[in-house]
């Protein structure tokens, strides 16, 4: 952005991170104008989207990455999962999942959340229809029955200048700025908060046994442990710990953060021979009470933002964007209110049925009363005996939608 100015376009999205990033793109081969804001530039050491996380993509969200073609620029970077290991530490309930047992090249991908933000961004910039303000950040948003109106100012986030102010008005405006949206706030939309109390702190680790298509997810009385496989060989932790536990294992060196995390663990991926940088996530569950307003939407983090226990709150916000898309792209006035409601109730079951798998997750295996422990370690056993239950669990990336958007179909967003 570098004049001041007045614009017009059909749809503002303020943010350009995971989803608001596939969202855009989802967008640009239609005929609707459409305008991205991104606060930070997207390869910046910054980024809060395409950080050292890893993302677990279901197989849903690989359909709908290769419906945009971005998959080819990620499938070099993605470890597929083979086999996920579940067990409950202190307990002998265990269960497993195989890809090839439910006839499946793959449970899902383990993909670094800065190779998604490269893939993404690349395509955007060879979108010539798409208006990207970046690094630039909507600073005020005033929304009425015919528009929202955007205040939109350059940021230094990035490596930008900073001073140059844009006036954009937009027919809708979609919120897709994280869990702290300013947009959300400013459609007058309240969010449930709930904090779990657990801070994920997330590492790779090198070990003498490479990883090799398995997943383990490992429940301890501070939290799910979850190690899954790279693509070079390593592993991905996100371990979930009290807050000063999580304080305390951050501040030792890397040899005893090894020591401390294999006691966790265990030796299921041999020693621990390298640990990278660590990364601290406090965990909260946000849900907004709707997720549209006047004139606005919301996507991903700005709708809910879930722990990531099942490494599912970018699965469900891509299928966000996957129908809002379609439902935009088709409508007379993208912005009327019939149109965003449409999206609302179309989005109610996922959106619920994965709010709830999660939220319900953590709490039973946060429970140490000892009826709990032995019912889940009970349902455990019996998981891993039932092949019902498991197809069941396997379909879960697909999501819990009636409807499948037509990107997760395999279909472009325009008829
Ligand atoms: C430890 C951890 C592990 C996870 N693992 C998984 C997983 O394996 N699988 C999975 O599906 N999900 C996972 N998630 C969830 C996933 O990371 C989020 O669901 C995803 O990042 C949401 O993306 P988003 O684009 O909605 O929001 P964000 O990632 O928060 O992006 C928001 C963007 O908006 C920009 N922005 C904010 N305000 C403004 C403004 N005013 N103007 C302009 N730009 C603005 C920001 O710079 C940012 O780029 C995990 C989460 C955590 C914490």
């Amino acid at each position: 952005m570098s004049a001041a100015g007045t614009t017009e376009v059909d749809i503002a999205i303020v943010g350009g991170g995971m989803v608001g990033a596939s969202l855009a793109l989802a967008l640009a081969g239609t005929q609707r104008r459409v305008l991205l804001v991104e606060a930070v530039v997207p390869d910046s050491d910054w980024q809060p989207s395409f950080d050292e996380r890893t993302t677990a993509l279901g197989n849903g969200s690989r359909r709908v990455f290769e419906t945009l073609g971005v998959w080819p620029h990620l499938a070099a970077h993605a470890a597929p999962v083979r086999e996920i290991r579940v067990s409950d530490a202190g307990h002998a309930g265990a269960a497993r999942l195989s890809a090839s047992g439910q006839g499946l090249e793959a449970l899902g991908y383990v993909v670094p959340n800065r190779a998604i933000g490269r893939a993404l961004w690349q395509q955007l910039a060879a979108q010539p229809a798409l208006a990207i303000c970046n690094p630039a950040q909507v600073t005020q948003l005033r929304l009425d029955r015919e528009a929202a109106r955007l205040l939109i100012g350059a940021t230094a986030a990035g490596g930008g200048g900073g001073g140059a102010v844009e006036h954009v008005t937009a027919r809708v405006v979609v919120a897709a700025d994280g869990a702290q949206s300013l947009v959300r706030a400013a459609a007058g939309i309240g969010a449930e908060l709930e904090d779990y109390e657990q801070v994920a702190v997330v590492v790779h680790v090198a070990t003498d046994l490479p990883a090799a298509g398995i997943a383990y997810e490992r429940f301890t009385p501070t939290g799910p442990l979850a190690v899954l496989p790279l693509a070079d060989g390593r592993y991905t932790v996100v371990w979930t710990l009290s807050p000063q536990r999580a304080r305390d294992v951050c501040a030792l060196d890397d040899a005893s953060f090894a020591v401390a995390l294999q006691a966790d663990f265990g030796w299921r991926i041999g020693r621990i021979l390298r640990v990278g940088a660590r990364a601290a996530y406090p965990l909260r569950l946000s849900r907004a009470e709707r997720m549209v307003g006047e004139r606005a939407v919301l996507v991903g983090n700005a709708a809910q933002a879930l722990h990531p226990v099942a490494g599912q709150g970018f699965n469900l916000g891509l299928r966000d964007a996957a129908l809002l898309a379609e439902i935009l792209a088709a409508a007379p006035d993208p912005g009327a209110a019939a149109v965003l409601e449409d999206y609302e109730r179309r989005r109610e079951s996922d959106r619920r049925g994965m709010i709830g798998f999660t939220d319900g997750l953590v709490r039973l295996f946060a429970s140490g009363r000892p009826g709990v422990a032995a019912a889940r370690n009970l349902g455990l056993a019996l998981f891993d005996l039932a092949p019902g239950a498991k197809r069941a669990l396997s379909r879960v990336s697909w999501g819990f939608g009636d409807e499948a958007p037509r990107l997760l179909r395999g279909l472009p967003v325009a008829r």
